[in-house]
Parts: structure tokens; sequence; C-alpha cells
């Protein structure tokens, strides 16, 4: 398989790649495994380059339509919102190829995986040496924001920038149930090399924040067991220049990742491998993926997936209804509904 290592391997971690990476590596995934991948464009980055998605499945079906209407959950990779904090992308090509070429592994039999390897397309084109020069690697690393100099992270609900307006499409195609949003931290350090803040948990639904909290304690405790010194919510400081003031757990507004998820009844978790750590030793993103994976395709997931139905108001609502939990949750469509209950 050394035709599929990436950059990031073949140079010891020394190196990321650029976009011209990540369309050569998305057309060979799809090439090498017809079957259980499909590359494809999901919109155009302001200054028109490719957005690019890759859907990896063993369920024998690639197709939105069909995954809905066979409730295969979806689980989203969502990196490269911050180019500069390339441990997921990097990650997700490794591990997602190791998945596929391991004829053993069941891991994508009953899933979908649905990985957005550079969200940022500009930024991540944008590269320069000291774009983040307090990060240990790679040597050059795309920047923060979008060549309309905008912060994808703080565009969820505002929808100002182009790539964001793609992506709520392809959320709203797609359904993930479950969104991993891949980061590294912005110029802090912590002795945990990952933190990993799980919502609904902290805001939200109250049913749903009963099974984030379920999803959030086994990652954590699966990222211990591999030798991982997770932390379980992402350790902001109480004065942002002041690392004495201490830490603060926020809770984040939905123009973030973390806080748009929960407003669709949908599960999500950022993910920052710590800076000093991480970026030259991709492997806590990769075993933080391995267990997303593994989390999302217990039973009970695809249980609850299992009982969704179109709630029938014609409004494209969609009623999921787990009654192991003694949860009903109702999302509303994309082009307005009554949510069935009139609740929304
Ligand atoms: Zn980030």
């Amino acid at each position: 398989m050394t035709d599929l290592l990436t950059i990031a391997e073949r140079s010891d971690f020394r190196l990321t790649g650029r976009t011209d990476e990540v369309e050569t590596l998305c057309a060979e995934f799809e090439k090498r495994w017809p079957d259980a991948v499909r590359s494809f464009e999901y919109g155009r980055s302001a200054e028109g380059r490719p957005m690019r998605a890759m859907l990896v499945s063993r369920c024998r079906s690639l197709n939105a339509a069909e995954l809905k209407a066979r409730s295969v959950p979806v689980l989203m990779l969502q990196a490269g919102i911050h180019p500069g904090e390339s441990d997921g992308k990097d990650a997700g090509f490794m591990v997602l190829r190791d998945l596929l070429s391991d004829p053993a592994s069941t891991l994508l039999n009953d899933i979908a995986v649905l990985f957005v390897p550079a969200f940022n397309t500009d930024g991540h084109e944008r590269v320069g040496r000291w774009n983040r020069p307090n990060q240990v690697g790679p040597e050059e690393t795309g920047w923060r924001a979008t060549a309309q100099n905008l912060n994808l992270n703080r565009d969820y609900m505002k929808a100002e920038a182009p790539e964001m307006q793609a992506m709520l499409r392809l959320l709203n195609e797609w359904d993930p149930l479950v969104c991993a949003d891949l980061h590294v931290t912005d110029g802090a350090d912590f002795e945990p090399d990952i933190s990993l803040q799980v919502e609904p948990v902290n805001q939200g639904d109250a049913q749903l924040c009963k099974i984030g909290v379920e999803l959030r304690t086994a990652l954590i405790d699966d990222l211990e067991a591999k030798g991982s010194i997770p932390l379980a919510f992402y350790p902001d400081l109480v004065e942002t220049d002041n690392p004495a003031s201490g830490f603060v757990l926020t809770v984040y507004s939905p123009r973030f990742s973390t806080g748009y998820f929960p407003q669709r009844n949908r599960w999500t978790g950022a993910g920052r491998d710590a800076f000093l750590e991480a970026v030259c030793d991709t492997s806590s993103g990769y075993a933080e993926y391995d267990h997303w994976f593994d989390q999302v395709d217990r039973e009970q997931w695809s249980g609850l997936v299992g009982r969704g139905a179109r709630c029938g108001c014609g409004g494209g609502c969609v009623e999921w209804r787990g009654d192991d939990f003694g949860l009903c949750v109702v999302v509303a469509g994309a082009d307005g509904g009554c949510g069935g209950d009139g609740s929304r």
C-alpha cells in the first residue's frame, strides 16, 4: 500500500500535503476500492477551488438517499476547518486506508463515513513557514481563515462563507448522526495530549445529553486504554492571555461546530490534539478516529437510527424514536416543517 501513503508519512511527519494531494488520494481511494469509496466535489471555495468529500462504507451503498432509507448511521469526519491543524486530514487518510486494506475489519460494515479532509480549501493552500510559529510542525502549514478572512468555525449560523454554505448543503443531504470535528490547539499546550468536547452534554436536549455523556465516557476510556491522557472538555483559559487564571469549560454558541450540531439534534465531538504533541505524532488523531468508528458502530446507534421515520408533515422532518433510551428526537427538514408534533 505504499502508493497510498500520505506525504506526512513519507516525510516522517515533517510535511503535510496540499490540495493536490487531497484530490489525488481521494481519486486513488475510489479507484482502489470502487465498491466502498465514493469521492465527490460538494462545492467550490471563494477562490474557486474544489471542496472534496469522500464517502466510505462497506454497507454496499454509497448514496445518501439509500443510506437514509436503510437507516445506516453516517459518521462525519470533518478535518481542516482550520488549516495548519492538519492531523485530522492526515490521520483520516491513514485510518481509512488501513481499515479498507484490512479484510478482517468490520468497522465499516454497518456505518458510512463522510470524510471532509480540508474544509477550508483556500486556507489550506495559503501555506507558509510562519503561519503557526509556536507549533512543532509541519514545516509549512495553511492559514486559519478563508480567502475572505472568515473563520469557518464562527460561521455555522450566519453562513456567510461559500464554504460554509456548501457544508450546510452537505449536512442536509447526508444528515450525519455524529460529527467529529478535528482540530489542534491554537497556541496553548497542556499535559493532556488530546481534549474531546462532546455535545449535547453541556447544552441541548436532556435525553440526547444522556447519550452524549455515554459517548464521551466511552471515547475517553478507549483513549486512556491506549496510553493517551485525554481531557473531557476543551480547557479554555478564564482570561485568554493569562494561563495563571485557570481553565473554564465553555458552552459554545451555535456559530461554532460544537454548538451548532446540538441545534440539529445531532451529536458532535470537537477533538483537539495538543499542538506540541500531535502534529509530529499524528497517532493521537489516528487513535481518536479509531474510537469514533467503534462507538458509532455500536448496536444502539444503529438501533436509534433504525427507528427513524418520516414524520409525515410534508416538510422533510424526520422523527427518531429510541424506545430503549426513552428518546424522541424531531429534526426539522431543511425546507422547514412543523416537526411532526409542532414542537419546533
Ligand atoms: Zn481549530
